[in-house]
């Protein structure tokens, strides 16, 4: 599939198996046999920049493409009917054995992610939180490695997506 975007993909009607699933607007497609309509929304996933007392950070190293090997926050997917904040804390546990008691919302960025031939559009929420001391950490679903450096010494550009980037200057500039 050269163009791996939505209304490429998106070829059959999901109701009823007609083609064309015809672009009526860039986020917007509809079926010319039974009239069903499909809105291109953002999927949502949550990530966390977790710091300890020493102001040194969590990081996890990712296992898979999009950005297999490239360091990133732990966060994923939000489940449908969870909170964003139980949905970081839940990927957070997943993925590093850590138990947040909460989570403070830092900002949010647009991102693409690109997974089995096609391309999601994703709204990321990125959190911060702190814990006393990394302890008990162990590395978890979907990563393979765990990286903890002093904060202050985390490029932006080592972070796996153009959001995650953002999401960190936008901390280190003080405005979160
Ligand atoms: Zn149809």
């Amino acid at each position: 599939m050269a163009d791996p975007t939505s209304s490429a993909v998106l070829q059959f009607c999901p109701r009823c198996g007609a083609e064309p699933f015809a672009r009526k607007a860039a986020n917007h497609l509809v079926c010319a046999a039974c009239s069903f309509e499909w809105y291109i929304n953002p999927a949502v996933a949550a990530a966390c920049f977790i710091f300890d007392d020493r102001n040194q950070i969590l990081l996890i190293r990712r296992q898979k493409d999009p950005g297999k090997g490239l360091l990133a926050p732990p966060g994923g997917f939000i489940d449908v009917g969870e909170t964003a904040e139980a949905g970081a804390r839940r990927e957070v546990q997943e993925e590093t054995g850590l138990s947040l008691e909460a989570v403070k919302f830092l900002c949010s960025q647009p991102n693409t992610y690109a997974y089995g031939g096609y391309t999601y559009n994703v709204l990321d929420l990125f959190f911060t939180a702190r814990v006393p001391a990394f302890r008990g950490v162990k590395t978890g679903e979907d990563v393979s490695g765990l990286v903890v450096q002093s904060a202050a010494e985390v490029d932006p550009a080592v972070l796996a997506f153009p959001s995650m980037q953002a999401a960190w200057r936008h901390h280190l500039s003080g405005r979160g």
